[in-house]
């Protein structure tokens, strides 16, 4: 803050900016591990894609949640390895399904035919994770239930959809990786950086127990933050130049 309260004292700074304290990025990360120990951070990277940001949440561990081709780009760029990407787009565009194939991004999320569809004929090994809509999200600052997911009674047609189109697949799913079957369950984003996380985390981690112990293959937690690891960690750096 010393730094800031300087650099903005000098009135010669020509453009605002943005400060991005490492500090604080590695404190949210210890802060997830320590409420959320089983669930594995996928960092959603429309909410900033800072390369400062990125490098330092992939050094920490956490894995990236990317919407489109540019987004996968820029994180294997940074030389994390494709199995630490989850594509998620409702819609995704074939040039992009392509892609991920060719450089071995093989897990994404669905909620329709249409998908099934397009995947099957141009990334047969990607494994899918099936969309379901948050019900009564009115009260979420961002109610993605509007933008994708499906209904209760749309998931066990859509499951035996992708059953028979032979891909790996899913309720936010058992997949196989050439392995035994695994349940993975993605509990998406929507996690802020505040005193309630804590409390979050608990009421989490009481929910995976009670699956894990009716679950009948081993049960994988991943979760999709992206405001928890972006909003706190800049601060804008501008002068003020009149106030009146
Ligand atoms: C935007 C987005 C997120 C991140 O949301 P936060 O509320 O910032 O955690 C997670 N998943 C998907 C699919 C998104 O579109």
């Amino acid at each position: 803050m010393d730094l800031i309260h300087s650099i903005s004292e000098n009135q010669e700074t020509p453009q605002p900016f943005y400060l991005l304290d490492l500090g604080t990025v590695e404190r949210l990360m210890h802060s997830w591990k320590h409420s959320l120990p089983t669930t594995k951070p996928f960092y959603t990277v429309k909410c900033s894609s800072n390369p400062a940001l990125l490098a330092a949440v992939a050094s920490l561990g956490a894995n990236f949640n990317c919407a489109s081709q540019a987004e996968i780009e820029t994180i294997l760029g940074l030389g994390v390895s494709p199995d630490r990407i989850l594509y998620t787009n409702p819609c995704k565009a074939v040039s992009h399904i392509k892609y991920a194939a060719s450089v071995g991004v093989n897990l994404t999320t669905f909620d329709s035919k249409g998908e099934i569809e397009k995947i099957k004929q141009w990334h047969p090994k990607c494994a899918l994770l099936l969309r379901i809509k948050i019900a009564n999200d009115h009260t979420s600052w961002r109610p993605l239930g509007t933008k994708f997911g499906v209904l209760p009674d749309e998931i066990l047609p859509l499951l035996s959809e992708a059953h028979l189109s032979g891909l790996k697949g899913c309720v936010c799913g058992s997949f196989q990786f050439g392995m035994p079957p695994k349940q993975v369950l993605n509990i998406g984003g929507g996690f802020k950086d505040n005193s309630l996380f804590s409390e979050i985390g608990k009421t989490v981690n009481e929910a995976i127990k009670d699956m894990e112990a009716a679950a009948t293959a081993p049960l994988s937690v991943m979760a999709e933050p992206g405001r928890f690891f972006a909003e706190t960690v800049f601060t804008l750096v501008t002068n003020v130049f009149g106030n009146e």
